[in-house]
């Protein structure tokens, strides 16, 4: 045997550390991922607990049948099951994506800051990043430079994750016309504010617009994601994706979801409102404490500040977790903070006022 089993491993793979934001069992109040703090919509919990021995025994259905069904009446604007393509949780069909159309070497072009994930999916499938950075003045795409980039894949994230800012309709568009390899519009937001990609999918058989049960619909931990696009492109991510990535708890528990009524539907829309609202309320909070969040078209709001790093770990000691990053692009230090129910927004605000002012009086003192 010559080397070490580390050196057996692919290059791209060495090159990647394991996912760790900061973790906090500890934290009564956690708004660090942009998920449901309402919870899970009543019509899943029920599905859930009624969910019979042989969904766990048996195989669940090869690619989602009735779940594309259901997504594709929720879509709407005309998109048939036959163009939805269903997976564990979003990432899984942007992974997939990837791996249909990013032949190795081949670029993937993208706004930054963006999702994290995608340079970590782009390099493990071995393409090569082009990151182009956002103009902080309008957050908008840079239409130009992402079609110069000539990339098999162009991801655009709207709203942006991070930055929850939103994009043009012209912009989009443009790049969405222009762009020689695939578009993938991912939409994990879309419920939080009122356009969409989906209307184009008709007329552009390269676009791909992601989106996830994981945010707005409260089910993260059954990780259930989809994607809409042509027949043709959504046929090809789901060769790519493989059969079996719903699991059959969480099929059921999706539908359950996805079905009109008071407790599946209903729940999702009144709770996604309930958030749109809230999120005025506490950005107008954030402007008294003296911050500057971003214009917020998603369930989150981004604060940059020079000591978001050292804020986030103080309000960390006080039982509060938000994600703070050290060096975003373009952003610089910043504190994402998801919107939730307002008493978890007031603990938040009062904790965060008493660190901000711990803070300042350190840094007079010096
Ligand atoms: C949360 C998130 C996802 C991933 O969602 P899953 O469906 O849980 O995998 C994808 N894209 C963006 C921008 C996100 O913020």
């Amino acid at each position: 045997m010559s080397g070490t089993t580390l050196d057996l491993a692919r290059e791209a793979v060495r090159a990647i550390a394991r996912y760790a934001p900061d973790a906090g069992p500890q934290c009564t109040v956690d708004v660090s991922d942009n998920t449901n703090l309402w919870g899970m919509p009543p019509a899943a919990l029920r599905a859930l607990q009624a969910s019979p021995n042989v969904a766990g025994a048996r195989y669940p259905a090869l690619y989602g049948t009735e779940l594309k069904e259901a997504v594709a009446r929720y879509v709407g604007h005309g998109v048939a099951a036959e163009q939805v393509v269903a997976g564990c949780g979003s990432d899984d069909v942007l992974d997939a994506a990837m791996r249909a159309f990013g032949e190795p070497g081949s670029r993937i072009a993208y706004m930054v800051p963006t999702f994290s994930m995608i340079p970590v999916f782009g390099r493990l499938n071995g393409m090569v990043p082009v990151e182009i950075p956002y103009d902080p003045s309008s957050w908008d795409l840079a239409a130009e430079r992402l079609l110069e980039a000539r990339a098999a894949i162009t991801y655009l994230c709207a709203p942006n994750n991070p930055t929850a800012t939103g994009v043009s309709r012209a912009a989009l568009e443009q790049v969405v016309r222009g762009a020689e390899g695939i578009v993938v519009v991912d939409e994990a937001y879309a419920e939080f504010t009122d356009t969409t990609a989906v209307d184009l999918v008709a007329s552009h058989e390269r676009l791909l617009v992601t989106r996830t049960l994981s945010k707005a619909f409260g089910l993260a931990g059954l990780r259930v994601g989809y994607g809409v696009a042509s027949p043709t492109l959504a046929g090809l991510v789901e060769r790519a994706i493989g059969p079996y990535k719903v699991n059959a708890i969480a099929e059921r528990c999706a539908l359950a979801t996805l079905a009109p009524g008071a407790d599946g539907l209903d729940w999702v829309r009144a709770h996604a409102a309930l958030a749109v609202e809230t999120r005025g309320r506490l950005a107008a909070r954030l402007q008294e404490l003296g911050l500057a969040p971003l214009p917020s078209t998603a369930n989150f709001v981004l604060v940059p500040h020079p000591r978001a790093v050292a804020i986030g770990a103080a309000l960390r000691d006080r039982g509060i977790l938000v994600r703070a990053f050290g060096s975003l692009a373009v952003c610089g230090p910043a504190l994402r903070i998801g919107v939730g129910p307002w008493e978890q927004m007031t603990t938040l605000c009062d904790a965060l006022a008493e660190v901000l002012a711990t803070i300042e009086s350190e840094g007079s003192s010096r």
